[in-house]
């Protein structure tokens, strides 16, 4: 018997489940966050914020200060200017780019990230980056993208980002054989275990998207299938798909079972025979089971409550429920995007609440009647909630640590064992034990 379809959801799932739709006051970071980990990514980028001081307070903290590498992110701040200022914000924009590359011949592309101030508004990046682009073509690319806090909200950044490269991606040739693309930034450390894991099993045209390199894009063409590492990249599929790439639906790859079944995905495309697959994943499965095991009595009848942020929420609450018997109670996140979701919200438990946008002081009333065991949550609401008693863990360190894959499950169940252990720990000190 084949072990691995034995994943199926246990109850009717959250496929037809009602989603309240919220549109009101939001504490999520903008997307000019996804720069943090996008410029680890692409080495040979460099990300120009066209803000304001906030901007640069955001993206330096949120990146800490690199003082043993040159920095390959900074902000150009335009200060408050009327419509007639704006001809010298471009001149001046034009300077800033021109002084950059000539003192960086290591940059290989450019992206001039939009923000939300009024004046950057008024700026046309998008022509900005073409004028750019024609002038320093050749040894510089110059794109554009948003990561306005009005636009996107966290993760969105990625998305733009990647979306605003595929037109780069050359086309693979006319009647080429299908090739795989891994979309999404992960961890080098992980993405090097996927492409070795699906190599093993035969599929040797495998790519990652974004690329290490910006001078290493992939090719896309029609026989390009796309799996998707990181859940909130709509816009991206849709523009990939322009291009004639195929999507490959499948759950995130998240744990053991999200893993498996990610990965199963891409091997019934690419026609895999049963006993190939499960040769090469099993001990890797094995070493997952392991590593959750270790924490599953710990995590077990805990219920957790999703605020919005990141839009990893329901793989991670299926992950949760599924795996380490956890009660997700409300799902929340800044966008459900039914269809990459559509497997993830059927393997969900039947009756979660599931929210999408926010309005957060009705989310925080509906938190504190829930009295969950722990909640997920951004930077600025977890002080008020650790303060009145709950347990709390921040999203921004799910989105920052590697914990895709069969080797990290272990460590992804690990994070959010660890809040529990730190207030065993101060109640101790306090006595109260
Ligand atoms: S883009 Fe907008 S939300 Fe983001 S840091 Fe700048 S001002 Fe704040």
């Amino acid at each position: 018997m084949n072990a691995v379809v034995e994943f199926r959801p246990r109850d009717n799932g959250c496929g037809d489940a009602p989603v309240l739709r919220e549109r009101g006051q939001r504490e999520v970071f903008c997307g000019l966050t996804g720069i943090i980990w996008l410029h680890r990514k692409i080495q040979d980028a460099f990300f120009l914020v066209v803000g304001s001081r906030t901007c640069a307070h955001l993206v330096q903290s949120a990146a800490g200060v690199m003082i043993f590498a040159e920095p390959r992110f900074a902000t150009a701040i335009i200060d408050d200017r009327d419509l007639a200022g704006i001809a010298d914000a471009n001149e001046e924009l034009d300077r800033v780019v021109g002084r950059l590359l000539d003192r960086r011949p290591d940059i290989k592309l450019l992206f001039l990230v939009g923000s939300c101030p009024s004046e950057v508004i008024k700026l046309d990046l998008h022509r900005a980056a073409e004028r750019l682009d024609g002038v320093h073509r050749g040894r510089t690319r110059v794109l554009n993208y948003s990561g306005s806090g009005i636009e996107t909200t966290f993760t969105q950044g990625e998305d733009a980002c990647l979306a605003a490269l595929v037109p780069e991606l050359p086309h693979t040739e006319p009647g080429s054989a299908p090739d795989l693309l891994l979309v999404g930034t992960v961890a080098d450390i992980v993405e090097d275990q996927f492409l070795r894991t699906f190599r093993a099993m035969g599929i040797e045209r495998v790519a990652a998207f974004p690329p290490r390199r910006s001078t290493e894009l992939p090719a896309i063409g029609p026989n390009t299938l796309v799996l998707l590492t990181q859940p909130f990249l709509g816009d991206t599929v849709r523009a990939l798909e322009a291009r004639g790439a195929r999507h490959i639906a499948a759950p995130f790859p998240f744990g053991e079972e999200g893993t498996t079944l990610w990965m199963r995905a891409a091997a019934d495309a690419f026609r895999i025979p049963t006993t190939r697959f499960e040769q090469v994943i099993e001990p890797q499965r094995e070493r997952a089971r392991a590593g959750i095991a270790r924490h599953r009595e710990q995590l077990a009848g805990r219920s957790i409550f999703f605020f919005p942020d990141s839009q990893l929420e329901l793989p991670l609450a299926r992950f949760l429920a599924r795996e380490l018997g956890m009660r997700p109670l409300e799902v929340g996140t800044p966008y459900l995007h039914r269809q990459l979701m559509a497997q993830e919200l059927e393997l969900l438990p039947e009756g979660t609440i599931l929210s999408e946008g926010q309005d957060v002081e009705r989310q925080l009333d509906r938190c504190h009647a829930a009295r969950p065991d722990i909640v997920v949550c951004g930077l600025g609401l977890a002080n008020p909630l650790e303060a009145s008693g709950i347990t709390t863990k921040w999203s921004i360190e799910l989105v920052f640590s590697p914990v895709h894959g069969f080797d990290q499950a272990g460590d992804l169940a690990e994070l959010f064992a660890r809040p529990f252990n730190r207030r065993e720990r101060l109640r101790a000190l306090e006595g109260q034990v």
